[in-house]
């Protein structure tokens, strides 16, 4: 690891004027950021830490409905939050399942929705890949396992790693930005960036911007939501597949269906196949099972991924059924 500054601000506006010098990059529970760091991958001259900024830090029920989640809330305090878990059970399963104990107290939701892909040529010095400025994917024609089986045609087949970007886009969520002069609010689905519009980037935050707040709309309360990980290590991993639902019912008929595959794609996968089948419809575990084959209409699997296609099907079909009530196993 190459040395570094630590820059430890008391107060946003610090942070902001640390974040002028494009060679500051912010830190906050360190565990993605120091990961790269230790493979030499990125050598930022500064790391502005965030982490201690209690500003940053809050879940709160605002006046007009909508949930407020501080982007360096702990996912341990997510998946253990009241707020989260009464109305928000998808994002307190996400969190709750992530990486261990130790790692969840430190990591932080603003940190997990910007992690950095964990395909392991990206993650080697000794591949100079198309996402790092070199010419080819190796992943494409070489051990492309753990990949994607959606979206990735244009040149990458990375897999957004994120648990809590699944529920989060499943319950619409909004992140507002701020570079310290101007602040933005955009849509969780627009955050992060296909390999086809920009294959350097991950997301569109620019090197002076920080997320500093996560905003769930107030109808989200009123959907059943849910969220399912599959993974190959049980004690803990990243997922094979992880899907989350949410779905607006009026008695056993779906008026709109949120349906997000993780893991699937370089970016969070809306499943749109998956949604049309629900919307309108009384839904059935027949349905439900449809919606689940539907969700894989366009996938294009690689040489060695093909069991995630049966792995989603399944869990969207799961996680359907379990939102609503209906026992999936009988
Ligand atoms: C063994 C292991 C298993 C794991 N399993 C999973 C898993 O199953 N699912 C999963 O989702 N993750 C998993 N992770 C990843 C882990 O959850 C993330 O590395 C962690 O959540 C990152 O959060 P952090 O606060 O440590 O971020 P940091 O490492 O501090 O930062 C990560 C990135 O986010 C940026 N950043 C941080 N906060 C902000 C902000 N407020 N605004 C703008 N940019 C910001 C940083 O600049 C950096 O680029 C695993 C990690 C390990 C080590
Ligand atoms: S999948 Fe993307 S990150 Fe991995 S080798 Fe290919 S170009 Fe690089």
């Amino acid at each position: 690891m190459k040395k570094f500054e630590y820059a430890q601000p008391k107060s946003i506006d610090e942070v902001f004027q640390y974040l002028e010098d494009p060679d500051s990059v912010i830190k906050s529970g360190g565990i993605d950021l120091l990961d790269l760091m230790k493979e030499d991958l990125i050598a930022p001259k500064r790391l502005v830490n965030i982490r201690s900024i209690n500003q940053l830090s809050f879940v709160r029920e605002n006046e007009d409905g909508t949930i407020s989640i501080g982007p360096n809330v702990t996912l341990s305090e997510l998946a253990d939050n009241e707020i989260i878990t009464k109305y928000f059970p998808a994002l307190r399963e996400a969190a709750r399942l992530i990486a261990t104990p130790q790692i969840r107290n430190a990591a932080t939701i603003g940190g997990n929705l910007c992690q950095r892909s964990r395909c392991w040529y990206f993650r080697s010095i000794d591949f100079d890949c198309s996402r790092k400025g070199g010419s080819h994917c190796y992943a494409l024609f070489g051990e492309n396992k753990y990949h994607a089986v959606l979206g990735a045609k244009s040149g990458c087949a990375i897999v957004q790693p994120s648990g809590t970007a699944v529920a989060l886009m499943s319950l619409n969520a909004v992140l507002v930005i701020s570079n310290g002069k101007n602040e933005k609010q955009l849509d969780l689905n627009e955050f992060y960036v296909e390999p086809a519009q920009d294959i350097t980037k991950e997301t569109i935050l620019e090197n002076n911007e920080l997320i500093v707040e996560i905003i769930i709309p107030k109808e989200m309360r009123n959907y059943k939501n849910r969220y399912i990980k599959l993974k190959e290590k049980q004690s803990y991993d990243w997922p094979l597949a992880d899907v989350a639902v949410a779905l607006k019912m009026n008695g056993i008929k779906c008026e709109e269906a949120n349906v997000i595959l993780g893991s699937a794609a370089p970016i969070p996968w809306k499943s749109k196949e998956a949604e049309f089948e629900l919307k309108g419809n009384r839904i059935t575990k027949e349905l439900a099972r449809k919606a689940g084959e539907a969700s894989m209409e366009e996938a294009f699997p690689l040489a060695e991924n093909k069991y995630k296609i049966r792995l989603f099907k399944i869990v969207v079909y799961r996680a359907i059924c379990e939102a609503i009530g209906i026992n999936p196993y009988t």
